[in-house]
């Protein structure tokens, strides 16, 4: 099993603490100051939302505090931790309800804020705060096994969700309810292998059993329980995710769910808690199998389907997100997504519900929290090559690991290592599966997940290494391809014209620069094409500020592209079909710039090889 090395040693550099900068002067950065369900909780004494949205909020707003070391953010962190643990009542109970209205309270909300404090307390070894956590999930514990509450809707779906603060407690402290406590939900939550048929085949309703969130949260439950309990994980989630990818499986490693699963489609959406909730379940799953097939799955979703749903300045993102996207706009008549409403596409401060706002903000943090792993004490594992330095102190000294990499903007990386006196451990870099092989200082290696250098380190050494990869087209269903380079894939880019609203719904008022937009491509017809060639030129940019700039992409692929006939989805003047009505180019090949599939918000990805035109 591996552990990442905690916040307070990682240190984001280049694009990633840029990409995290830009996140904390975004929305997700200023839900408190402009969003009721968090400004005016009922978890910090006011009048709104007192469930998820807060613990949801706070996941992802303290690691991005702490791993931008910003006293601002540090201090408006500290404020909700000390409300909340201020109203703990007496016997533990610590969500904001009163004790005659518990047994309706769906406890989903007490297993994330328990995740919640466990996460500050990694941070910041607070015992207060760690008293507190105990206290409150001794409680639910002694609350639960009383009959005196229930598992019910969500808290049943995400019964798992609280192994996350039973281990972070039972490492500190060996009791017997913190077992107790994980067996007691094991059995009364939702036992998903037994639902697995029920992913087989999209329906247009909403249920729990293939909600999309709770499937993407549910992939880390063995990995949890095998943690906690010691069992070994038999493969029971490598099982679920093959099944859920054949079925719904998306071209950027996602799954659709719009918000319930629906089926293997490149137009149907998937959301945004849905992308954030793999990649924290894929984080997980790596950890406690070291498998890194994990880590590879981890990269796919947060280089793509992350930065795609998000706008370049983070203060708008979409509930859905599709793979074919030629317009985000309200369908006029019924909503073309199977059990979302017709906003649903749009970017904004909260289109179709408020769960992605609060809880969108995870997605980058959390990453930037996985670079580095060890499985005992005297080992890095590099496990993400982003641009970060690991302060780390190994057999008592101290040890610097400073990555530099545009990674994966580029496929290559160049580690420092520095040791203030000698010192002997392995430093291990991953290869990830979608690479042929990799140079390390001049070595190659293929046919390796990793490289491991064991060595007395001492000074400074610096450690090169380059991914061998060439862009290569990856089949998907309908007879259709999407272009892959690294972990990056990549789209035909449409340009789009933002189309601003503004307005008061519900006390929730948008405006700039958190209103709503709905996009609209440039040239009506150009998403209407396909690959003409197979030639497919990488091409290396400076690229702007933004890192998945949507105008200015650190690197494209040039390709030629022609015409093809391709008509709209039934009904819809706005979605494309799933797949064109004919396989020949209408006209003479052209030479096209792909972008990064997270660069391009109207896109086409998923498109045919043509036939040359028929003269
Ligand atoms: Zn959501």
């Amino acid at each position: 099993m591996y552990r990442y090395f905690d916040g307070r040693c990682v240190f984001p550099r280049g694009w990633l603490y840029d990409q995290l900068k830009i996140q904390a002067e975004g929305q997700f950065g200023n839900l408190d100051r402009i969003w009721p369900d968090v400004r005016d909780s009922a978890w910090i004494g006011g009048s709104c939302e007192g469930w998820e949205r807060v613990p949801y909020w706070l996941d992802g707003f303290i690691p991005l505090a702490f791993l931008l070391r910003d006293e601002g953010l540090l201090s408006r962190a500290q404020k909700y931790i000390d409300a909340i643990v201020s109203r703990q009542q007496e016997d533990g109970w610590l969500c904001p309800c009163s004790r005659e209205e518990r047994a309706q309270y769906d406890i989903w909300s007490a297993f994330l804020i328990g995740k919640v404090l466990a996460m500050y307390c990694e941070l910041t070894g607070d015992m207060r705060v760690e008293d507190a956590l105990r206290r409150a999930m001794k409680n639910l514990f002694d609350l639960l096994s009383a009959g005196e509450i229930h598992l019910e809707s969500w808290g049943r779906y995400r019964w798992f969700e609280a192994l996350i603060p039973l281990l972070y407690l039972y490492e500190k402290k060996n009791e017997a309810w913190i077992p107790a406590l994980a067996q007691l939900l094991e059995a009364l939550g939702t036992d998903y292998p037994s639902l697995r048929e029920s992913w087989k085949t999209p329906i247009n309703r909403w249920t729990f059993d293939t909600h999309v969130v709770n499937i993407a949260m549910m992939l880390k439950y063995p990995a949890l329980l095998s943690a906690l309990l010691g069992r070994r994980e038999e493969g029971t989630a490598e099982m679920l995710w093959q099944l859920l990818t054949e079925y719904n499986g998306t071209a950027v490693g996602t799954l659709t769910g719009d918000e319930c699963l629906a089926g293997i489609s490149n137009v149907q959406g998937t959301e945004l808690c849905s992308v954030v909730e793999l990649m924290y379940s894929f984080e997980w799953l790596f950890a406690v199998t070291g498998d890194s097939v994990w880590l590879d799955r981890l990269e796919k979703a947060a280089f793509n389907a992350l930065p795609a749903t998000l706008s370049d300045d983070m203060w708008t993102h979409q509930y859905d997100q599709q793979v074919n996207q030629i317009a985000c706009v309200t369908f006029p008549g019924k909503s073309f997504f199977r059990t979302n409403p017709s906003d649903a596409g749009l970017f904004g401060l909260e289109p179709c519900f408020g769960c992605c706002t609060a809880n969108g903000g995870q997605g980058w943090p959390k990453l930037a929290l996985s670079l580095y792993a060890h499985s005992g004490d005297d080992d890095i594992f590099c496990a993400l090559a982003l641009p970060s330095q690991l302060r780390a102190v190994l057999h008592g000294v101290p040890v610097t690991v400073t990555c530099d990499s545009e990674y994966p903007f580029r496929l290559s990386a160049r580690y420092t290592i520095r040791c203030e006196q000698p010192c002997e451990f392995s430093l291990s870099l991953r290869v990830p599966g979608w690479a042929e092989g990799a140079v390390v200082d001049g070595q190659e290696y293929r046919g390796v997940s990793s490289v491991a250098l064991r060595r007395i380190w001492q000074g400074e050494t610096a450690v090169n290494i380059t991914y061998l990869a060439s862009p290569r087209k990856v089949s998907r269903p309908h007879g259709l391809f999407a272009v892959e380079y690294g972990p990056l894939v990549f789209a035909l880019n449409l340009p789009a014209d933002w189309v601003m609203q503004e307005y008061e719904r519900k006390g929730v008022e948008r405006r700039f620069p958190y209103c709503d937009y709905e996009l609209y491509p440039r040239t009506k017809d150009a998403w209407q094409r396909g690959f003409s060639g197979s030639d497919m030129t990488v091409v290396e940019h400076r690229g702007d500020g933004v890192p998945f700039s949507s105008v200015s992409p650190r690197i494209t692929l040039r390709t030629h592209t022609a015409q093809v006939a391709w008509d709209y989805a039934d009904g819809y003047e706005t979605v494309a079909a799933k797949a064109p009505a004919g396989r020949e180019a209408l006209d003479a090949p052209e030479e096209t710039e792909l972008f990064p599939y997270g660069c391009a918000k109207l896109r086409m990805t998923e498109m045919p090889q043509l036939l040359p035109p028929r003269i």
